[in-house]
């Protein structure tokens, strides 16, 4: 079930496309060009984003490993990702950031 974006009322498909069935929309599913072209802007993506290497991704939200004991502080619980870095055949590489100090440091299995 689609609804317009215009009026909210419920879309048919008709020769390919969803079109509004409210008499007096002409409301369609084809994207606003507009709309697209805000959400395709390089706004969303910093600076710091772009020059970040897979290494020093933004580990903020990601999974926490409480196997592990940071080098710098002793402290047991980091960020970590798992980045698979070379032929596919081969384990897959764990990175971890430190809770508590913020130090980095990669883990191969
Ligand atoms: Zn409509
Ligand atoms: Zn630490």
């Amino acid at each position: 079930m689609q609804f317009c974006d215009h009026c909210g009322s419920m879309m048919v498909s008709r020769d390919g496309e969803m079109v509004c069935t409210a008499d007096d929309c002409d409301g369609t599913s084809e994207k606003d060009t507009d709309l697209a072209a805000q959400f395709t802007s390089t706004e969303s993506q910093t600076d710091s984003e772009v020059i970040e290497t897979s290494e020093e991704a933004n580990f903020e939200g990601k999974p926490t490993a409480t196997d592990v004991t940071c080098d710098e502080c002793g402290h047991g619980v980091a960020w970590y990702t798992i980045k698979q870095t070379a032929s596919a055949d081969e384990p897959p590489t764990r990175f971890f950031k430190c809770k508590e100090c913020g130090y980095r440091w990669r883990e191969y299995n």
